[in-house]
């Protein structure tokens, strides 16, 4: 499929009317043809009508007709897997092998979804039946579905440029619920976009549903994001990239006269407490472990561990000496953009100026923006004394904490801000104080990994990727999962409806296999 650059509003192509851009290879520096269109305000106004526009119609679409269309979307992801990701692995430096897999876990992500669809009960469907004899007062006949929230814009983030990108499980979970979704393409992989654009488009035609279900727009600098942001006929907000960015869109969000939900994933350090008989028992195998999934993707994932705690004591020299030659091993790699490389640099100076010590280093670098391996440590002490030490490094880097006593440890895990996961490496012995830190990071993280590192591939009913500001900005939502689907629903009852007008979930005759449940909770007369 050749690349356009056009931007995709409804089913058209549109070619610039201002100004384009062109991807930068980031393991040259040099620029890649052809040149992408960047839209601005009056892009964002038509996209967002054609949204406004199709959505009654696609909120209305019967389940099966919706799953199939998902379903659709998926096949054509997997019929561009390969051009997918070889062209993203130009635009991001990440493997081929890598983005096919992503390629792949996109499309996944589509058919679960689909599934999820067709089962219906994302709907929260509930009836509470009419009771005419019921004293003082009858009830009249109540049900409840969850309709979609309206149209959606999905901010796609720059290191996953497929599975978190426009045809990522924001969006997919958004269409599942019924919004239309305009992505605001990331420029760090623009013909990635295209793509994956495409391949909705053309489901969308195929399909026969109304253009406006999906769109994708890029532009220079803020402006367009703020236009997508403020613009009335949007309903919801995605978002996955720096804390200053997502706060910055979510503020604008709420001073709209209607404010909106922002859900922004933002930044999270991931942090793995090793405990004493785990420690002693195979601390070697715990550090080389943790170095190995911090390095994953040159250290630019929002589920990275890059912060290892444990009390001095045996096993603690082992498995520094283990993180510390995994990271010295590892060659310098292409980071995904000149800003996230220059980031990378300027923060692991902070971690130095504030005190931690450079205790490993990859190779020095061969190529351009290359990230470098590090691994620093800082004591407890400083750790708790400075909480610029516990911020995110995006890039190969991490730092081990090397605390006093089970104390400490504890102190320093009430320190931690919201993060999307925490790990325990523990042993039977060790089940006294995993009890005691359970709760404290139960209160700051959406998902607690025992003896093991959370792992991006997962998505299923149980997967949460969540948690406590600055994770994200709502902790009640995860942005990963079949749940993800949640942020997109809204629950509306409809109450003394005849049949004929109940909507398809509703109708009593679609109950049970639509319901969650009828008359579960009485309510009060
Ligand atoms: P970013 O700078 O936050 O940008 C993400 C998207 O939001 C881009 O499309 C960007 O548009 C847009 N945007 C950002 N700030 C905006 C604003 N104030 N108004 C309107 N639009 C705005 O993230 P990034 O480019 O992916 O990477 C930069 C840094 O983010 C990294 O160094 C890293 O620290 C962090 N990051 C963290 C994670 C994580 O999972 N924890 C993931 C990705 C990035 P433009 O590109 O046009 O500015």
């Amino acid at each position: 499929m050749a690349l356009t650059g056009a931007m995709l509003i409804g089913s058209s192509a549109v070619s610039a009317s201002d100004s384009t851009m062109k991807a930068l290879d980031p393991a040259t520096g040099r620029q890649i043809e052809p040149d992408f269109a960047l839209g601005g305000p009056a892009e964002v106004d038509r996209a967002a009508r054609l949204a406004d526009d199709a959505f009654d119609a696609y909120n209305g679409t019967s389940l099966q007709e919706r799953a199939t269309f998902l379903e659709l979307i998926a096949d054509r992801l997997d019929g561009i897997n390969r051009e997918l990701a070889e062209r993203a692995a130009l635009e991001t430096g990440l493997p081929v092998a890598q983005l096919e897999a992503e390629a792949t876990k996109a499309a996944v992500q589509f058919r679960q979804f689909a599934e999820v669809v067709r089962q219906g009960r994302f709907r929260h469907a509930t009836i509470d039946p009419a009771q005419p004899e019921r004293k003082p007062r009858p009830r009249m006949d109540h049900r409840m579905q969850k309709i979609a929230i309206g149209p959606v814009v999905v901010f796609g983030a720059s290191n996953f440029p497929i599975s978190y990108s426009v045809a990522g499980g924001d969006t997919a979970a958004a269409l599942a619920a019924g919004s239309p979704v305009i992505v605001k393409a990331h420029n760090a992989h623009p013909g990635a976009s295209e793509l994956q654009g495409r391949a909705i488009q053309s489901a969308v035609a195929d399909r026969g549903l109304p253009e406006g279900v999906f769109s994708l727009i890029r532009g220079a600098g803020n402006e367009i994001g703020e236009a997508l942001v403020d613009h009335p006929l949007i309903k919801a907000v995605t978002f996955t990239g720096s804390e200053a960015g997502g706060m910055a869109l979510y503020r604008r969000a709420q001073l709209r006269p209607d404010p909106i939900p922002v859900f922004a994933e933002m930044t999270s350090v991931n942090p793995t407490f090793v405990l004493p008989a785990a420690l002693a028992a195979r601390g070697d195998e715990i550090g080389d472990g943790f170095a190995e999934r911090m390095l994953v993707n040159v250290g630019q994932a929002c589920l990275k561990p890059a912060i290892l705690l444990a009390v001095h004591g045996p096993g603690y020299t082992e498995m520094r000496d283990a993180a510390a030659a995994r990271v010295s091993a590892m060659a310098a790699r292409t980071m995904l953009t000149p800003g996230i490389h220059d980031a990378y640099d300027r923060n692991a100076q902070r971690l130095r100026d504030s005190g931690a010590e450079t205790i490993a280093k990859g190779p020095e670098p061969q190529g351009v923006r290359e990230g470098r391996a590090r691994l620093l440590e800082v004591e407890g002490d400083r750790f708790l004394a400075d909480p610029t030490l516990a911020e995110e490094v995006f890039g190969p880097s991490a730092l081990l904490v090397r605390l006093t006593d089970l104390d400490q440890l504890l102190a320093v895990a009430r320190s931690f801000r919201g993060q999307l996961s925490a790990t325990m490496h523990i042993d039977e012995p060790d089940h006294g104080h995993a009890v005691r830190l359970l709760p404290i990071l139960e209160r700051r993280t959406g998902r607690i990994v025992v003896n093991a590192f959370a792992h991006p591939q997962e998505v299923g009913d149980a997967t949460i990727h969540g948690g406590p500001f600055p994770a994200t900005t709502d902790s009640r939502f995860t942005s990963v999962g079949m749940t993800a689907i949640d942020r997109f629903l809204r629950p509306v009852t409809y109450q003394g409806f005849p049949d004929a007008l109940l909507p398809e979930a509703l109708a009593t005759v679609n109950f049970p296999e639509l319901s969650r449940g009828i008359d579960e909770h009485h309510t009060r007369g």
